[in-house]
């Protein structure tokens, strides 16, 4: 079968080629691929700076947004011939700690978790791939190829999840307000469930771009063309997803938000970015608000299915607008390129 492959570490390595079928070792369930996404972590591991091959082995399947119809699934595990399904990325650590013994390997305490097509495991970007089945999640068929935006759906879900648990330290806590930086894939989605939720929504991108003004416009939420340095300063939202991992918008969203806020950060970012920031005033503000500032990783299998959720309850027209470019599976390196009019780029099978 084709698999689109990398080598870690080494820039530009990318090639589509021929591998071994998927070992009975990766799973019980044969799943046949019909879609892929690719994200900026697919481009970091391309560009040679993240990712890693599974050990004693010098290429990586890459993939770890998928979506594909199962081929053969042993009775009785919850998925039959024909489902469409989409992979879990993580897996928990083999000790396990603490997080991971308790199946919130996205919590892992010990960094020696593994993720397919990330992190010493081969990923799903292949004609067919296996999977266990409790590393499968279900989604329903009437979604079409939108369903390929469960994963990253699922990095969202996780970033509510852990920000409504933080807010719900005071009991008082009734957010009205989501101000969200960054208006790629993430950020769209962390807006729509931002709508979902009743909130006013405000996204904030760098430069004006026609097709996510609109869908922003579509969801019922505000977009802001040119920066945070456009928005009014008055304006302090409740809670502020930040899903551009622009570094000086990162220092820029710190302290932004109304007394008992939070600050989510999604968005990863490069090491190697130097500002000033007045840590004095931070502190100062962080303190005397009783604000909050984390960040998030990963999903579990709950986050998976509060995503499945999030994508019924969208408008499937608006869904299928993330998706811009579709790019054949001999072209797949073309998904790596970057162009002005892409939101999310997928890989199709089909
Ligand atoms: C994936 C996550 C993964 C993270 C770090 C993201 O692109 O969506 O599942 O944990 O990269 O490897």
């Amino acid at each position: 079968m084709r698999a689109l492959t990398v080598a870690p570490g080494i820039a530009d390595s990318a090639r589509l080629e021929d591998v071994a079928d998927p070992p009975q070792s990766d799973g019980a369930v044969l799943v046949r691929t019909l879609a892929l996404g690719v994200c900026g972590t697919d481009r970091e591991i391309v560009s040679g700076a993240y990712g890693w091959a599974p050990p004693g082995e010098y290429r990586l399947v890459i993939g770890h947004e998928s979506l594909g119809s199962v081929e053969e699934a042993p009775a009785g595990c919850g998925v039959e011939a024909g489902d469409h399904v989409v992979g879990i990325v993580r897996r928990p650590d083999p000790v396990p700690c603490s997080a991971c013994a308790v199946d919130e390997w996205d919590m892992c305490r010990n960094g020696r978790y593994t993720e397919r097509g990330i992190k010493e495991r081969h990923g799903y970007g292949a004609e067919f791939f296996r999977v266990e089945p409790d590393f499968l999640v279900k989604v329903d068929a009437a979604l079409g190829i939108a369903a390929v935006l469960l994963e990253p759906t699922s990095i969202v879900a996780k970033a509510w999840d852990h920000t409504e648990r933080i807010g719900q330290r005071a009991r008082s806590w009734r957010p009205r307000t989501l101000l969200v930086t960054g208006a790629g894939p993430i950020g769209l989605i962390a807006a729509m469930i931002g709508v979902q939720r009743g909130l006013d929504v405000h996204v904030v991108d760098h430069e004006d771009h026609q097709q996510k003004h609109d869908l922003v416009r579509s969801l019922g939420a505000a977009y802001h063309a040119g920066g945070l340095a456009k928005l009014n300063g008055r304006f302090k939202p409740d809670i502020l997803m930040e899903c551009s991992g622009a570094p000086s918008v990162v220092r820029d969203v710190l302290g932004r938000t109304a007394p008992g806020g939070i600050v989510c950060l999604v968005g990863v970012t490069a090491p190697g970015h130097d500002f000033d920031i007045d840590v004095g005033e931070f502190n100062r503000t962080m303190v005397l608000d009783n604000d909050t500032v984390f960040g998030t990783v990963n999903a579990n299998r709950r986050h998976y299915e509060l995503a499945g959720e999030a994508l019924q309850r969208a408008d499937k027209a608006w869904l299928n607008r993330l998706i811009t470019r579709r790019e054949p599976l001999d072209r797949w390196t073309q998904s790596l390129e970057r162009q002005p009019d892409d939101i999310k780029v997928i890989v199709d099978f089909s």
